[in-house]
């Protein structure tokens, strides 16, 4: 027995055995893939997660994306087959995102992974953990290394002892972003419960199922929005169904069963495709501002075969109580928006209708079928929609376009932050809110507004830091550091106009 179950990360990662990595040439890890057999999925990935119009986006490890989907799931245990910094990495940040669940990793080293012996390791892991009283499913992913030299995961039993196993090659050379690799593994599973529902009845989810026709919704969203979306469907005799990725592997079943999926997060595209096999339409947007949710019911509507009148009911129970929210909290000010989400086209379009001008949304994303509606709402009005942007592209718009509010990134809001734009970012302070309908509307534009009112802070930020982290400031010196003239008088002046600051800070 070879697994390893992390439950904190090991204190010290070693190198990568193969000398491999993500700075190793993604193109040398290709071919070493291509050459070991990997040929079909990374074809697949290539047509699923297109590069381009530009380069692979920079951002975290892909298969942060997909061990996530895993670790949030009832039941469901996770092993990592990958060198052991990655793992290392990983492991780090998922326990930073408060997982509190164990990570079983195979570790390897040239001799068993060229020998075939990691496989076997593998193998006689899954046999190991392969408890039902404890697990529905077992997810064991191939990160880069073991993608390259054609660890074969797929010629793993499906299942053991009535344990699921899925296997998952998610490199960072095939998977461009951490998005992207929650759809491989989401796909994977659908696909998987997919084929166990054609073969014979499969179990109801724990909540009992619904009365009404379902309406699945694919993307994470914030834990509130699901319930709205249901209350706005509800005149139209439809309910909100389970949110993919799942929570339990039940779920999936009752996902497939809906009567129509709403494709909120667009870049699902594995998903979709076992979505579409099994009989069901796929439906662009999502519920935001007033247009976008009346564009929206609609489209859902007419998907479900919806009397006109009942969808007619549903937007008039809606849609006042958003115009009068959009109404309250306007936003003044132009806002670039950018980030790896997913999402970012859709806080674009509620920005618009909340009075913000926005000149540039970059989404780490690929364009898709199905992010096709809010591309063309955006471009209509005026919008550079950049798909694949990279992190050059967003701080070009940033400087081209000089917003009162940037939202983005890390480095993205480092750099905004350092020429006192105010930002906000895009994952922890946007995704983190509701989105759709009234109670979305309110939320955006309290934390945009608060942001854009700031100005005046990030200025005397800037001018207390000036020149810090610049020039003989930056903390490489290029000869013996000397004491500037005159820089003792110049600290005690900054010192003086902070504190004068703080104060009148504190009497207002
Ligand atoms: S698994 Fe992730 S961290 Fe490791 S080499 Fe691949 S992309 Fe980099």
């Amino acid at each position: 027995m070879t697994t390893t179950l992390i439950d904190r990360p090991p204190a010290q990662p070693a190198g990568h055995e193969a000398g491999s990595g993500c700075h190793a040439g993604a193109d040398e890890m290709h071919r070493a893939a291509q050459a070991a057999g990997k040929s079909e999925i990374l074809e697949r990935y290539a047509a699923d997660y297109p590069k381009g119009p530009h380069d692979q986006p920079q951002s975290m490890c892909p298969a942060f994306g997909s061990l996530r989907v895993g670790l949030r799931m009832r039941r469901t245990a996770t092993i990592l087959s990958g060198s052991a910094c990655c793992v290392y990495g990983l492991t780090f940040t998922s326990h930073f995102y408060g997982a509190k669940r164990s990570v079983g990793y195979v570790p390897f080293n040239s001799e068993s992974l060229v020998t075939g012996k990691l496989f076997e390791d593998i193998r006689d892991a899954v046999h190991e953990m392969a408890d039902p009283d404890l697990y529905d499913a077992i997810v064991v992913t191939n990160l880069c290394v073991p993608t390259a030299s054609g660890v074969p995961l797929q010629i793993l039993p499906k299942a053991i002892n009535g344990v699921r196993i899925v296997g998952i090659d998610v490199p960072g050379f095939g998977v461009p972003t951490h998005a992207e690799a929650k759809d491989v593994l989401a796909g994977a599973m659908l696909r998987y419960a997919r084929q166990e529902a054609e073969s014979g009845p499969v179990a109801a989810p724990r909540t009992g199922r619904s009365d009404r026709p379902t309406v699945t919704l694919v993307g994470e969203m914030f834990p509130a929005d699901p319930v709205g979306i249901g209350a706005m469907l509800e005149p139209m005799g439809l309910a909100a169904g389970p949110v993919v990725p799942t929570r339990e592997w039940r779920e999936l079943y009752a996902a497939l069963d809906g009567a129509v999926i709403a494709g909120i997060h667009p870049f699902y595209t594995a998903s979709f495709r076992e979505f579409e096999a099994a009989g069901r339409a796929v439906v662009g947007s999502g519920p935001v501002g007033c247009e976008g949710t009346a564009a929206w019911l609609d489209a859902i509507g007419e998907a479900c075969n919806v009397p006109r009148r009942r969808i007619d009911d549903a937007k008039n129970a809606v849609l006042p109580a958003i115009r009068d929210a959009l109404a309250a909290r306007p936003i003044k000010g132009r806002v670039t928006v950018s980030g790896y989400e997913g999402s970012e086209l859709l806080v674009a379009r509620l920005l618009m209708e909340s009075g913000a001008e926005v000149p540039y949304v970059g989404t780490a994303c690929p364009a898709t079928r199905v992010s096709g509606v809010d591309r063309d709402w955006l471009e209509a009005r005026g919008v550079h929609v950049q798909f694949r942007a990279s992190l050059e592209q967003d701080l070009a718009a940033m400087a081209a376009f000089e917003p009162d509010l940037a939202v983005g990134t890390t480095p993205l809001v480092q750099k905004a932050k350092a020429q006192g734009t105010p930002s906000l970012y895009f994952t922890n302070l946007i995704s983190a809110r509701p989105l759709f309908g009234p109670a979305g509307a309110g939320s955006l534009a309290q934390v945009v507004n608060a942001a854009i009112e700031g100005k005046g802070r990030f200025d005397r930020m800037r001018g207390f830091f000036e020149g810090v982290g610049e020039g003989d400031t930056a903390g490489v010196w290029a000869q013996q550091p000397m004491e500037r003239p005159g820089f003792r008088e110049q600290n005690r002046r900054r010192m003086e106009a902070a504190a004068k600051a703080r104060k009148s800070e504190e009497m207002m």
